[in-house]
């Protein structure tokens, strides 16, 4: 594989690729280091190979933390048994554009993965990681799509599962869980809560790879084929600018690694997008910090109907400021009611139904071109990451329903001005 170590981001302390994700030293977050300088050397057959991959994430096994490379028809990998994820539509979102006065508007919809948010992507490659590394158990703290994520791929690998979530969850996501046969684990607290919860049990417990806790530094790396997919789909190229959700920050930060490693081959095309993210103002320890100019976020607790971003102590909020600030982007937050909004100008305009998080997204994105951030030129694309269907509150009593005797009379007289 071309990871060659973990390595921590604060002082380069280097680990084997094992199950550890805090440095022993400084106590700093561990991140997969690669060496791509075999893969540098032939792009046309990076991309041709790419190209004939599978139609998931594991056309891009060769930038992610795993043994052996793409697998091809000859080349199985146990591994990566299970629910595959990834390859979800960029769409061009020419209504919604025109509706916010801008000319190239994509949305990529991430809710069209197997267990309909972007988290499918993470467990696909911390799992398959697990695996190799030898563990039988697969565990989570999840603030929602995380446990359905856990919970599918641990009855598509036949491995046993828990998921910790707080106990105040949509209900749709608690179902959309516990019919996967795992172990759900409602926690009387927040996602900080069961968290804390979750970084002791790891310590306690041999053979369960807790995905987000244990296995952290090889779940981040899955968020980076939302990059690669976004430049194979444009044309091996990069967007302008990417407007993306900020929990803890991991999809955010490695969004934009996939986009520089891209880069720093040649393999796509461009410059490092412009880099802006969105929390709920009920929870926004990120957004404000980069408003008050500061490198640390001070913990939150949360009050948002955007629970899956419900993060009030984000892991990687630091890097995400740095990361904003370094590309001239920003981080941005709205009310519960811009979400609201911000769900049904999608759906209005696309035709697609996002949970409360793509909310956050679209409606941060009508707030930047509000305020004449972007260009109307500049190539823009908002990441949907979750599915309406899970969060089906959000739009309760947002629209009236007509109801009518079943006579033409009465349809009649309720759409006489519809004629
Ligand atoms: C988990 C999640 C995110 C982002 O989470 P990070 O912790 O910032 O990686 C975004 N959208 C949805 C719908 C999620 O479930
Ligand atoms: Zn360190």
């Amino acid at each position: 594989m071309s990871a060659t170590q973990l390595q921590c981001r604060e002082c380069g302390t280097g680990y084997e690729l094992e199950a550890r994700y805090v440095c022993d030293r400084c106590f700093g977050p561990l991140e997969v280091a690669y060496d791509h300088s075999r893969l540098a050397a032939d792009v046309p057959g990076l991309r041709r190979r790419i190209q004939g991959g599978p139609q998931n994430i594991w056309r891009y096994a060769d930038f992610l933390p795993l043994q052996g490379g793409q697998p091809g028809p000859s080349n199985r990998h146990a591994s990566r048994a299970g629910l595959p994820a990834g390859c979800t539509p960029l769409i061009k979102a020419d209504r919604l554009g025109e509706r916010l006065g801008l000319r190239n508007v994509w949305v990529k919809n991430d809710a069209a993965n197997p267990t309909h948010s972007f988290k499918d992507r993470v467990v696909a490659v911390a799992s398959a990681r697990a695996r190799e590394l030898g563990f039988d158990v697969l565990a989570c703290a999840s603030t929602g799509n995380l446990a359905n994520a856990v919970a599918a791929q641990a009855a598509a690998l036949g491995l046993e599962s828990y998921v910790l979530i707080p106990s105040d969850l949509e209900e749709q996501k608690v179902l959309a869980t516990g019919v996967y046969g795992t172990n759900v684990v409602a926690v009387e607290g927040n996602y900080d809560d069961v968290n804390r919860l979750c970084t002791e049990l790891s310590g306690e417990r041999d053979g369960w790879a807790f995905v987000n806790v244990n296995m952290r530094p090889y779940y981040a790396e899955g968020s980076k084929t939302l990059a690669y997919e976004i430049a194979e789909q444009l044309g091996w190229r990069t967007p302008d600018r990417i407007v993306g959700p900020i929990a803890s920050g991991s999809l955010f930060t490695k969004v934009a690694k996939g986009f520089a490693e891209w880069l720093e081959l040649g393999l796509a095309e461009g410059s490092a997008p412009t880099m802006n993210g969105a929390q709920a103002t009920g929870c926004s320890p990120v957004a404000q910090a980069f408003e008050a100019r500061q490198d640390f976020c001070r913990p939150v607790k949360p009050d948002t109907i955007a629970k899956s971003l419900a993060i009030g102590n984000p892991a990687d909020g630091p890097y995400a400021i740095d990361l904003a600030r370094r590309t001239g982007g920003g981080i941005d937050a709205v009310t519960d009611d811009e979400i609201r909004a911000g769900i049904r100008l999608l759906a209005e305009t696309t035709g697609v139904f996002t949970e409360t998080a793509g909310g956050v997204t679209t409606a941060t994105l009508a707030k930047l071109a509000a305020r004449g951030d972007i260009d109307p030129d500049e190539e823009v694309v908002v990441l949907i990451t979750g599915e309406g269907l899970k969060t089906l509150d959000a739009v309760r009593d947002t629209f009236a329903t007509h109801t009518i005797p079943a006579s033409l009379q009465a349809f009649d007289d309720a759409f006489a001005a519809a004629r």
